[in-house]
């Protein structure tokens, strides 16, 4: 049976050293997963017993490099560096004793948000989506394959905005790990090949306008540059 209209192009990124693209499927987010971010926000103190999940469009992504534009709506357009991961493999109720089995790879992103419509949101207790899940609003850089940077539990993950520091932390601080995060997950969701997890974000978010460059870095593994046009 012939589609109505013409599909849209599946999402994809570049993976380092490889001719091959990594395909998307979902875009999975961790909120609060940094002590230091959750006092920033104001936000209680973060429980291991009731992470908080998100999720991007898999069409959100801006791949490394891209230019994003800056949203409408806001303004409070705010970025949040991140470890990403990426699953080559996926499943239900995977052991964390397993679960680094199914990542491909990993690189870094921005978890851009529209901050003062989350507020907003949680002010009413209504969901994030318009704050998290807008049109690029998800930008990432080239995925490294774990055969080629192993499985980092601590690096450097940095933003700087204008060449000023924004955002200087460790992966180390993390308070939910890769293989916690993908068990927890897969409680909750099936998970696929081609799913990407945002990590969280260490404090010092803010704001970004129009002209802003930015380059994020996980050290020894990836970087990512863009500008908010
Ligand atoms: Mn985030």
């Amino acid at each position: 049976m012939p589609y109505l209209f013409e599909p849209a192009v599946l999402p994809s990124l570049p993976i380092a050293g490889s001719e091959a693209r990594f395909p998307l499927h979902r875009i999975y987010c961790i909120g609060r997963n940094y002590a230091s971010h959750a006092r920033e926000m104001g936000a209680q103190a973060v429980s291991r017993a009731n992470p908080v999940f998100f999720m991007k469009p898999a069409d959100g992504i801006v791949p490394e490099g891209g230019d994003v534009p800056y949203p409408s709506v806001t303004h409070a357009f705010h970025h949040e560096v991140e470890m990403v991961a990426a699953l080559a493999h996926g499943g239900r109720d995977i052991d964390a004793a397993h679960a680094l089995d199914c990542v491909f790879g990993y690189g870094v992103g921005l978890d851009l948000t529209r901050r003062d419509l989350q507020a907003a949101m949680k002010a009413q207790g209504f969901p994030w989506e318009v704050a998290k899940s807008f049109d690029a609003s998800a930008p990432v850089s080239a995925l490294h394959a774990a055969r080629d940077v192993g499985h980092p539990a601590r690096a450097r993950l940095s933003l700087e905005v204008n060449g000023q520091i924004r955002q200087d932390s460790d992966i180390a601080d993390m308070i939910f790990t890769v293989p916690e995060i993908i068990a927890e997950l897969s409680t909750l969701f099936a998970l696929q090949p081609g799913d990407l997890i945002y990590t969280g974000t260490p404090a010092g978010v803010g704001p970004m306008v129009r002209g802003d460059h930015f380059h994020a870095e996980l050290a020894g593994i990836a970087t990512l540059d863009g500008q908010i046009v």
